[in-house]
């Protein structure tokens, strides 16, 4: 058994104490994880680490110490005995991924704070938290079982350490509410200043779980938690095994005036929270081979991701329609906005979702003004190659759920997902080889037959051309026009206009959005411009060859109502 303490005293200067009590092993390392699944970007979590001591608990003689690398420290002269390592954590980071505390909320990722025990991450851990007197009126929510708890302090349990940083806790003034599917008790936890209509949430949100248990024929957990914080404007979420983690704009809960169609923002948080419950299935019980058990001391690449997000974004929409939150017109409007995201990103054609998920380590948490450009997004296009493999599936009689439930049934019986997975399912499903579809769409960069596979199932797509004035996105602001992103081989990128240089004038008049429409709009007549823009301090004065850039945005008819329930309202029989 390893025994964590996580003290708050000091969480008004956002430090928690640790004490982490062991039997040591010869010549013992301890490590802190460089990145938490989910999140596929390396954090140095270690970053927040201070003052790292060992003694031995029988003599209180200290034990030496030193780092190893980055996130790893060799405790010197060990043998099996009885240690305490003891430090403290700089907890000020409020996203869904590390540690936060302050006098409304105590909020920590393990895996940001807990150290690992090298060799000994199999043992059952035992974790207690010390919450001073002045806060004695938080609450605490958790998906690790509490074993004892009373005003100031609580004991928690979990397996081993994997699961141990599987499952975030926050103690907090909550409003809670909950609600059983099948034996299973779903809670919903909400901090941060709000006025939700519980009710309504709960209410809404038993629907889309019920459908994806439907779908799935059971649920891999036996309880869940969704604990979100309201703030202005922070989004984001994390999935676990039996718990997410959600950060969204108090704008986006449900309040009493909410229409008996939800609006557009709080289908946004009703779509966040089926999106990281999904995640309980596709990535968290079927997992990518090599996330059995990740290597947390650097990048763990695959080329996956396309599956676990991109499917999961397919389905989290789908299912609002499925459970009958959304109607039908809404889910298609849904449709149309993810195929115009996709439209609009000229990297779709340099960039495939098999490199940008490999690549998400170094691209996709690292967006930059050349990504548009250059990059695609595995979310958007891997949703979008989920409808157009669910539409091909149809198309030969079997359909996207029965892969999934194939998926499940393999990962109960201990077989993971690899390159080879789906093209494999898809031969079984259908009798046919989808190989080609896999080599074009998710190696290769081909344009997605999105207007051809909707068209068969009821749906006409219609471009729609949108210009881009002179190939430019900017902000207008009383210094001129910041360019944001400049469109490769555009008028503008052409003329060398760069991002972060403000445009003040054009022909010489002073530069403002309305006047660049005016000028940067046409897509045949070539006039020329002269621009005057500063980069840095620096005036340039560049002549550009007045041509707006050509992209899309979607529209999306039902034309057959029939053909279109061929597709959502048929979930496959279990
Ligand atoms: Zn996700």
């Amino acid at each position: 058994m390893i025994y964590y303490t996580l003290s708050f005293a000091q969480y008004y200067q956002h430090l928690i104490q640790v004490k982490v009590r062991f039997k040591a092993q010869a010549q013992q390392k301890i490590w802190l994880p460089t990145w938490i699944p989910g999140s596929y970007l390396i954090r140095e979590f270690a970053k927040h680490i201070e003052s790292v001591k060992a003694l031995h608990i029988g003599t209180g003689e200290a034990i030496k110490l030193h780092k190893l690398t980055k996130n790893q420290w060799q405790l010197q002269n060990t043998q099996a005995d009885e240690i305490e390592v003891s430090y403290q954590v700089y907890a000020y980071d409020l996203s869904v991924r590390g540690a936060y505390t302050d006098d409304d909320r105590l909020y920590v990722n393990p895996a940001a704070v807990c150290i690992g025990v090298e060799g000994q991450e199999d043992s059952a851990i035992q974790l207690q938290l010390d919450v001073p007197e002045s806060l004695s009126r938080f609450e605490l929510v958790s998906s690790m079982p509490v074993v004892e708890a009373s005003n100031t302090t609580y004991t928690l349990n979990a397996t081993n350490y994997h699961e141990l940083i599987d499952q975030p806790f926050e103690l907090a003034e909550q409003t809670c509410i909950s609600f059983d599917i099948e034996n299973i008790t779903h809670r919903i936890a909400i901090s941060g200043r709000h006025h939700t209509d519980l009710q309504r949430l709960a209410t809404d949100l038993e629907k889309i779980c019920a459908a994806q248990i439907r779908m799935f024929g059971e649920a891999p957990f036996k309880d869940y938690l969704f604990m979100a914080m309201a703030t202005a404007n922070s989004y984001g979420g994390l999935e676990h095994q039996s718990s997410t983690s959600l950060i969204t704009p108090r704008d986006d809960l449900p309040k009493s005036s909410e229409p008996a169609k939800p609006s557009v923002n709080y289908q946004r948080f009703l779509g966040l929270c089926s999106h990281e419950y999904f995640h309980a299935w596709l990535v968290k019980f079927i997992r990518p081979h090599n996330y059995v058990k990740p290597n947390l001391h650097q990048e763990d690449y695959t080329t996956l991701l396309w599956i676990f997000e991109g499917i999961t974004s397919y389905y989290d929409d789908l299912m609002l329609y499925r459970s009958g939150v959304i109607d039908q017109n809404a889910y298609i409007d849904l449709v149309k906005d993810q195929i115009s995201r996709y439209l609009s990103n000229p990297g779709r054609q340099i960039q495939s979702v098999a490199e940008s998920s490999f690549d998400a380590w170094i691209k996709y948490y690292r967006p930059d003004e050349n990504t548009n450009n250059a990059g695609t997004s595995y979310y958007n296009k891997g949703a979008l190659i989920a409808l157009c493999l669910d539409l091909t599936l149809r198309q030969h009689g079997s359909n996207l759920d029965l892969l999934m439930q194939a998926l499940y049934q393999r990962a109960k019986n201990g077989q993971h997902v690899d390159e080879q997975t789906l093209p494999q399912l898809c031969q079984q499903l259908t009798g046919h080889s989808l190989s080609e579809f896999f080599d074009n769409y998710v190696d290769g960069t081909t344009e997605l037959p999105l207007q051809q596979l909707l068209a068969e199932f009821g749906v006409s797509l219609h471009m729609e051309h949108k210009v881009w004035p002179l190939g430019l996105k900017v902000q207008e602001n009383p210094q001129g026009l910041l360019v944001q992103q400049v469109l490769r081989d555009s008028a503008a990128a052409q003329a060398g206009l760069s991002c972060q240089d403000i445009i003040i004038a054009l022909n010489g008049l002073k530069a403002n959005t309305g006047l660049l429409q005016q000028l940067g709009n046409h897509t045949n007549a070539e006039p020329r411009i002269t621009c005057h823009a500063f980069r840095r301090d620096e005036l340039k004065v560049l002549e550009i060859q007045g041509r707006g850039f050509m992209t899309s945005a979607a529209k999306l008819l039902i034309e057959d109502k029939n053909r279109l329930s061929q597709w959502i309202d048929h979930p496959a029989k279990l």
